[in-house]
């Protein structure tokens, strides 16, 4: 029998979306760390950079007019507004990442998630929800980067965003930290293994 070697054609691509105060953002930056073929899309925002945030490590930072170039020049994969700001990936930093073989974790909310998946229903499409939204509430108010109007209008949100859970693959809720990460990692392993993906020889 020959030896038996896995290859996958391409990388992965893997969408997750949720709530924000869901935990996406710690939850991304762990699984980063177990899963060293899986790189981060950094997406594109006109949002003002949080205290610490870098542009082109958190977020590539435009302006409103220079974002709308780019979706006038068909720059983007996806892109959405949220909350007042318009966000989006760009096609150029997620074709990088593939070509260089790598699974690409795009971290989106859910009208990005449904463009994406339109264009490649053979990603995986990830939910991730917060044990309740009273805790929901707690970990936004504790993050403190938000002002009361903003966090309430995240929490709105939040409320119909659960509704959309059924046009994702999997849902995992983020009650501790370590089961949810190991939760992603089995997804991510058993979506890698699926036989269609798998290139035997
Ligand atoms: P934040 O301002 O807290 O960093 O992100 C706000 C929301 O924008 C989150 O739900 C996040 O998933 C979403 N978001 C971040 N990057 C993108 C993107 O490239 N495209 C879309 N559609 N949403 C994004």
């Amino acid at each position: 029998m020959p030896e038996i070697k896995e290859t996958c054609d391409q990388g992965l691509l893997i969408v997750i979306s949720g709530p924000s105060g869901a935990g996406k953002g710690t939850l991304c930056s762990a699984l980063q760390r177990k899963m060293p073929n899986l790189r981060y899309s950094i997406s594109a925002t006109t949002r003002p950079p949080r205290k610490g945030e870098i542009d082109g490590v958190n977020y590539y930072f435009f302006s409103k007019e220079e974002f709308l170039k780019k979706v006038e020049a068909g720059e983007f994969l996806e892109w959405a507004e949220v909350y007042g700001n318009y966000y989006g990936t760009l096609k150029s930093e997620v074709g990088k990442l593939l070509k260089q073989g790598a699974d690409v974790l795009l971290e989106i909310d859910i009208q990005g998630a449904m463009q994406i998946k339109k264009k490649f229903p053979q990603a995986v499409f990830i939910f991730i929800v917060p044990p309740s939204l009273e805790e929901l509430r707690k970990r936004i108010i504790k993050r403190g980067t938000d002002s009361p109007e903003v966090i309430e209008k995240r929490l709105r949100c939040a409320a119909d965003e659960l509704s959309f859970i059924d046009e994702y693959d999997y849902v995992v809720v983020n009650d501790e930290l370590e089961k949810a990460l190991d939760k992603l990692v089995a997804i991510i392993t058993a979506e890698k293994c699926r036989s269609r993906r798998v290139r035997l020889f």
